[in-house]
């Protein structure tokens, strides 16, 4: 099969864990009699660096006509000046806006041999495998009006969390359609006692799931669920909620696992590209990590699940994503660790080691 696939470095340690992610595709391309069509992008601070803009319009448009996007990460103490009028995040906004990625998807796996690493007992980790899915183009982060005012001699400030029944009914039933390939559990997460916008999302939630009689359906308050996931994280399947909610719950979800440098994501739209799949992008959950770039020491496996869950959603391409996935399970199993990982004492590999590694084994 032929896909095309955008790569976009972005700034700091982006660059070397792309680098190693496509070598991983390549691996899976001579493996498998695939080709894919590669090419490269400026997006975030490289860009402003290069063009003045954090999303270039020739980036805009190689990623709309591509099958899939993989990114590094954006950002950096370079660009970080508050009173900038262009910022490197705004390329990942403006990606995702353009893009229509209404739908995040943020896996968490804890791998057995790094148990030790997460801050939880290993007898509440055992048999965690959930998925949170959280709506990523709507709700507080977008709604309007928006702003400050001046009232009496005061400032106040306001955000409005807004929903529409179709952009709620498009991220639930894609959260079942997910269920269904997986242990079919929903957990939809709202604030249903006190906003207006949860009780409609509560209420669409519901008949959603009363087209799918086969997945089993739990509601749970914000509050509650930020607690059931420490206390009973194994008992989630796919867990569904608003943007607000689940940029919190996603990074709680994260620690669960201790190894954040490990962690993929992937944001999916209505959109599809030539083979009828969304056309999403992809990433891993951390940032750009400028402490350490330019070092060749940075995780890359976040980025390598990544792409693997890219040749899943993307490309439909199950068997592939699993090798890849088996072969970063396998090199983790064998000991192979890098410096975020390892514990003290223990040999930690380079980007470049683990990456060959990983490649060998697909
Ligand atoms: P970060 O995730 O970049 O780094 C946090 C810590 O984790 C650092 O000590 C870093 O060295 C380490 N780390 C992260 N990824 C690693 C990896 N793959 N291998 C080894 N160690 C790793 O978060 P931060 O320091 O809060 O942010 C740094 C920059 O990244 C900021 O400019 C921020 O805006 C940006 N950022 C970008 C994204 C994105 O592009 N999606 C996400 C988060 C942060």
């Amino acid at each position: 099969m032929k896909a095309n696939i955008v790569l976009l470095p972005g700034d700091g340690i982006g660059p070397e864990v792309v680098a190693a992610a496509q070598s991983v595709l390549e691996a899976v391309e001579k493996k498998y009699g695939h080709i894919f069509e590669m090419s490269e992008y400026l997006i975030g601070g490289a860009a402003i660096d290069a063009t003045g803009q954090a999303l270039p319009a020739e980036t805009l448009a190689a990623c709309q006509q591509a099958d899939a996007v993989l990114l590094g990460a954006v950002g950096g103490p370079k660009w970080d000046d508050p009173a900038a009028a262009v910022r490197p995040e705004q390329g990942l906004l403006g990606l995702r806006k353009n893009l229509g990625l209404f739908a995040n998807l943020r896996p968490v796996v804890p791998q057995a041999d790094l148990l030790s690493a997460s801050p939880l007992r290993p007898d509440l980790l055992d048999g965690v495998d959930l998925l949170v899915v959280r709506e990523l183009t709507g709700g507080i982060y977008f709604g309007e009006p928006r702003g400050r005012r001046e009232v009496n001699g005061q400032w106040e400030a306001f955000d409005t969390m807004l929903y529409s029944e179709n952009e709620v009914r498009r991220v639930v039933r894609l959260a079942f359609e997910l269920a269904r390939g997986r242990r079919k559990k929903v957990t939809s997460v709202d604030k249903a006692n006190v906003l207006d916008s949860s009780r409609l999302w509560r209420q669409v939630a519901a008949q959603v799931a009363s087209e799918y009689p086969d997945v089993e359906f739990e509601v749970l308050l914000v509050d509650a669920a930020t607690m059931h996931l420490i206390t009973r994280p194994a008992s989630f399947d796919v867990m569904v909620t608003t943007n607000m909610f689940g940029d919190i719950l996603t990074d709680e979800a994260s620690v669960l696992t201790g190894s954040m440098g490990n962690l993929p994501s992937a944001s999916l739209g209505e959109d599809t590209n030539r083979l009828g799949k969304p056309r999403g992008l992809y990433e891993p959950i951390h940032g750009s990590a400028p402490d350490i770039a330019g070092e060749g020491i940075a995780n890359p496996i976040g980025t390598i699940v990544s792409a693997a869950m890219l040749l899943r959603h993307s490309l439909g391409m199950e068997p592939e994503a699993r090798a890849v996935e088996n072969a970063v399970d396998t090199a983790i199993r064998a000991g192979h660790r890098t410096i975020d990982l390892a514990r003290s004492g223990e040999k930690s590999l380079n980007t470049a080691m683990i990456t060959d590694a990983i490649v060998k084994l697909v």
